[in-house]
């Protein structure tokens, strides 16, 4: 297991270091500044965004003053602060790691990586995998693709085309079937959500959900390193025409303006928390300054804290990056960090309590959610370790997911009673505090579908489900019955319970599309990806 450190390690990584001291001498200077900064804050009473720059040094005062989150190990000769260091594709064999892989091993890498996304980071591989367990560890299944996260013809077909050196232009063109196949925007994403403002349809925006409105910053579409799992995997793979994108934070502004029901503003990738804190400020700020009534949360997606925790340490505009977030909540408004955590290990460094400190210190919440996933987190004991120390921590465990339907869905999923089990065995074992979690919720066509529990009514052994959130508001917290299937791994699996032809939302969700509502609601067996690739079953492993 590595050692869970703040400092930067060296293996391999030579390169990404960062030279010369660390700023001890100029942590001195910044302390003489901050009194007299924190003088002048007195007539900084509005918190607008000129007055971003003094706040810093405001917080500056507060450490040495002991009231905030210190930074972390500053002892003198301590090397510079860590300098990110992506892998991917076209570096990933110079990691010295993976000389504990096979050649078959690290070639599987290198054609998987053509079809779904891969990026890892100098922090992942020092501090969260344990190299010790690969290829099993789960971290490592997180961040590396597997051999069994494509279909094995879809692996042949790019294996072959990479062992005769075929053109770019070729394997590209093979992954792109591939791709197509997987599914890449499920649940209406494309069809069904992207709201409109006049005559301009606002592609780089989402409303399913009456209250929330999802906003993808163009330069927020990417992040610290991939998980294997994304169901936001079109966002990377240059498949443009799938990509949810915008920069115009005015038409944001506008459309929230214009719809007075919703009150949160989701910043989502990707992570917005790749982008520097000016630009994140260039979305943000505008939403402060229009005071829209109706705005009440901004939250931010973000996965910074597991897989680049000096987002919030070290990283040039780190503080500012708080400053924001103060100035967020010191505006009034709710500020929710959707933080993604899959395993326990991704809380145990120093870095990553320290970045949650800093985090908490601005006012802002952490809220925690992760899908439950066949090798990496398909157990009770994980999943209820993983919320109490969230809990110890100051965060806030939110949603249990469901893996969805699409990308590598027939390597991670559990189906659904089982994941319904995994839930109620680790929330049945946490305290009070940790109970605040939802799920298993499946992110479904419908709404956000949650599974309740497997019972019996008048002799059929049925799936209890409730929507939490639903396309039409009322279909909220309604219970609905599915026949009992333990084979079942999502909504469209399932089939409606004591002799129904529907479920009850299926008839308006048709109307709603004003076609084929069946196919999307819960009539097709989806099974992974074999329902839309059909031609071949998977192994049983896989099954
Ligand atoms: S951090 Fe989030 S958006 Fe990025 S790859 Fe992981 S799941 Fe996808």
């Amino acid at each position: 297991m590595p050692r869970a450190s703040l400092r930067p390690g060296t293996g391999g990584l030579a390169s990404c270091e960062k030279g010369g001291t660390y700023m001890a001498e100029q942590r001195r200077r910044e302390r003489q500044d901050a009194a007299g900064d924190v003088a002048e804050l007195e007539n900084c009473i509005d918190l607008r965004p000129a007055e971003v720059k003094k706040l810093r040094e405001m917080h500056r005062l507060r450490e040495t003053d002991g009231g905030y989150a210190p930074l972390f190990g500053l002892e003198e000769g301590f090397k510079g602060p860590p300098t990110y260091c992506a892998y991917t594709l076209n570096n990933f064999r110079e990691l010295r790691q993976l000389e504990r892989l096979s050649q078959e091993q690290r070639f599987a890498i290198e054609v998987v990586a053509q079809v779904l996304p891969f990026k890892t980071n100098n922090y992942v591989v020092e501090h969260l995998i344990d190299w010790d367990d690969v290829p099993n560890d789960p971290m490592f299944v997180l961040n590396f693709p597997q051999r069994e996260m494509l279909l094995p013809h879809h692996f042949e077909e790019v294996a072959a085309l990479l062992r005769r050196r075929a053109k770019r232009r070729e394997i590209e063109a093979a992954a792109n079937r591939i791709r197509l196949k997987l599914n890449p925007h499920p649940a209406g994403q494309l069809d069904h959500n992207v709201p409109t403002l006049g005559e301009a349809r606002l592609t780089g925006m989402q409303h399913k959900y009456r209250e929330t409105v999802l906003f993808f910053p163009s330069n927020g579409q990417t992040c610290h390193a991939y998980c294997t799992f994304c169901f936001r995997w079109p966002q990377f793979v240059g498949m443009d025409e799938f990509k949810f994108a915008m920069q115009e934070t005015e038409l944001l502004v506008e459309y929230v303006r214009a719809h007075p029901e919703v009150s949160d503003v989701l910043f989502t990738g990707g992570d917005p928390m790749i982008m520097g804190t000016a630009n994140l400020a260039r979305y943000i700020v505008p939403l402060l300054e229009a005071r829209l009534p109706n705005l009440r949360t901004i939250r931010i997606g973000t996965k910074a804290l597991s897989y680049w925790p000096y987002r919030f340490l070290t990283d040039e505009d780190a503080d500012e990056a708080l400053d924001l977030f103060r100035q967020i909540t010191a505006s009034g408004l709710h500020l929710a960090l959707m933080a993604h955590f899959n395993h326990p290990r991704e809380l145990r460094t120093d870095a990553v309590k320290a970045a949650i400190a800093r985090v908490r210190e601005t006012g802002a919440e952490i809220r925690t959610q992760s899908p439950l996933m066949r090798n990496i987190n398909d157990s009770a004991e994980v999943w209820a370790e993983m919320w109490r120390q969230q809990v110890q921590l100051g965060c806030i465990p939110y949603y249990m997911f469901v893996v969805r339907d699409t990308g590598a869905q027939h390597y991670f999923s559990v189906p659904l009673v089982r994941a319904w089990e995994v839930f109620r065995d680790a929330h049945n074992s946490v305290s009070g505090l940790a109970r605040t979690v939802r799920g298993p919720s499946m992110s479904a066509d419908p709404g956000k579908v949650e599974v309740l529990g497997v019972t019996e009514i008048g002799g059929e052994k049925v799936i209890a489900l409730r929507m939490l959130q639903g396309r039409n508001p009322d279909w909220a917290m309604r219970p609905f019955f599915a026949k009992y299937d333990e084979q079942a791994i999502w909504l469209s699996d399932l089939r409606p319970a004591f002799g129904q032809e529907r479920f009850f939302f299926e008839s308006e969700l048709e109307r709603m599309y004003g076609q084929d509502g069946a196919r999307r609601c819960g009539r097709g067996r989806n099974r992974g990806n074999r329902a839309r690739d059909g031609d071949k079953p998977l192994p049983a492993t896989l099954v």
